[in-house]
């Protein structure tokens, strides 16, 4: 059955011009915004407190090294201020009933404790808050209250309480003069009309830990990209300071270790994630950027510089920068009790050597793998899943951002990994055959 024919044979069936998009990352805050922007409501339901997914955490973007941050925040206000756009944030769908142009969804809003309505973001009741915590966002390098905001530029700019950690002292609700806390507050569940659907529920990095041998988790200086990103961002826990966790000293040579968890089909997963040759090279260069003294060496499989830009970018983190790119698997990692070094053992395979190299810090730059829940939201909307457990497609060629399910589009890592130009360009294809539905609701 093709989705056009279906258009064809019951045409009355298209009830709702109402859009739902699942996920607040790069790829689904582009869906939301090219849908409301043809004139269409869209609900945009985020599990976290905030918008802005992977690329509000990540410091620089790879090829052209602009600030994420940057690129991003205007996007985030953009959706905050859209007059079609309504943002459910900390809120997951529990259930979808109906068929493409009339769904019926209940979301579950979860209780934040603070009145969205009545906080204006003013942080005087995190000020006040006496209990600390490693921060979700800060990749648990930095700290955050009880009562907090996941990161300055959070959208919504208002505050949730984490009851799993506050000690009920009250502090913030006294402190609140708008009288937003709310501590008897309940999670709420809602029901919305729906004509076509977009999951954008992004991905999570793979666990390193299935590989003890390269010491993440025992090593204090072995970390996974992602807190290096967080240690080089001006905005991170250290203001920026690339440092080593164990001393808080600059680290003079760094080591990146490629593919962990990618293409391998023993311990990790089979296919290869895309976005890790050129984030590694990314944040080599960016390495060399805060210190031109440090030595920074990439130890790699193949290096795979597909998109526009991505191989001068290569080529530039060569000879501008001086990246030293060893081909070789890295197997055993040892940690000198004194100076907390890391020595590793790789073998070059360009020399066939087998060599024992010294770093002082170790960056691990995993592969991407289908986020946590993935598998509630395929089964709430009866999606089918991929061998390798993103969500399946129609058809690769003709309609890469179709489900197997009418009415519901996937975009950015939900399908599969992808770089933020490619979350983007998917999440604008997603809108485009979510419209295309939603314009048979009505005279639009
Ligand atoms: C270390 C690192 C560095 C990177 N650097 C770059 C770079 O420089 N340039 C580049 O192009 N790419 C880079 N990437 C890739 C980039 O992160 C992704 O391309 C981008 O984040 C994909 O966006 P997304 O919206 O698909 O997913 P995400 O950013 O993961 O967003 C998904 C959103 O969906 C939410 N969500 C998940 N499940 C649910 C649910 N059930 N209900 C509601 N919400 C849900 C999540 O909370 C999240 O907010 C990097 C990746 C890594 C790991």
């Amino acid at each position: 059955m093709t989705q056009s024919m279906d258009y064809v044979e019951t045409p009355k069936k298209y009830v709702s011009d109402n859009a739902l998009v699942i996920g607040g990352g790069v790829a689904g805050m582009q869906a939301a915004l090219d849908i409301a922007n043809q004139g269409y409501k869209v609900y945009l339901v985020e599990k976290t407190p905030s918008i802005g997914g992977r690329m509000a955490a990540i410091d620089k973007t790879f090829p052209t090294l602009d600030c994420s941050a940057c690129i991003l925040t205007p996007k985030l206000s953009e959706v905050a201020r859209h007059p079609n756009i309504e943002l459910l944030t900390y809120s997951e769908v529990e259930k979808a009933t109906g068929h493409e142009g009339n769904f019926t969804i209940k979301i579950r809003r979860k209780a934040r404790y603070v009145h969205e309505d009545k906080c204006s973001g003013c942080g005087e009741c995190a000020q006040v808050c006496p209990v600390e915590v490693p921060a979700e966002f800060e990749e648990k390098i930095g700290f955050r209250k009880a009562i907090y905001l996941p990161f300055p530029q959070a959208t919504p700019a208002v505050y949730t309480i984490d009851m799993d950690t506050c000690i009920n002292c009250k502090r913030c609700a006294k402190t609140c003069t708008r009288g937003a806390i709310d501590y008897e507050m309940k999670d709420k569940v809602v029901q919305l009309n729906v004509g076509a659907i977009v999951v954008a529920t992004g991905y999570k990095l793979f666990d390193v830990s299935v590989y003890p041998r390269l010491g993440y988790g025992r090593y204090q200086n072995v970390i996974n990209a992602m807190e290096y990103e967080r240690l080089i961002n001006a905005a991170g826990p250290t203001h920026g300071h690339l440092i080593r966790i164990s001393d808080g000293k600059t680290p003079k040579d760094i080591g990146f270790i490629q593919c962990v968890g990618a293409r391998d089909v023993n311990k990790g997963v089979p296919y290869c994630s895309r976005v890790c040759c050129m984030y590694g090279v990314k944040n080599a260069v960016m390495a060399r950027e805060h210190d031109p003294e440090a030595k920074v060496t990439i130890y790699y499989a193949d290096i795979r510089a597909f998109g526009k830009g991505f191989e001068e970018f290569y080529e530039m983190a060569k000879t501008r920068f001086g990246v030293n790119f060893v081909k070789g698997r890295v197997g055993e990692v040892v940690e000198d009790s004194e100076t907390k070094d890391l020595i590793i053992e790789v073998e070059d395979i360009n020399t066939a050597q087998l060599e024992e190299v010294r770093h002082d810090l170790l960056v691990i730059c995993p592969g991407l793998q289908p986020p946590d829940g993935l598998e509630t939201i395929a089964k709430v909307l009866k999606l089918e899943q991929s061998e390798d457990g993103y969500l399946d497609i129609e058809d690769t060629f003709s309609a890469p951002v179709t489900t197997t399910i009418p009415g519901v589009f996937t975009c950015g890592c939900a399908d599969g990994p992808k770089d933020i130009p490619d979350s983007v360009t998917a999440g604008s294809a997603a809108a485009m055959r979510a419209t295309i539905i939603l314009s048979k609701a009505g005279a639009k």
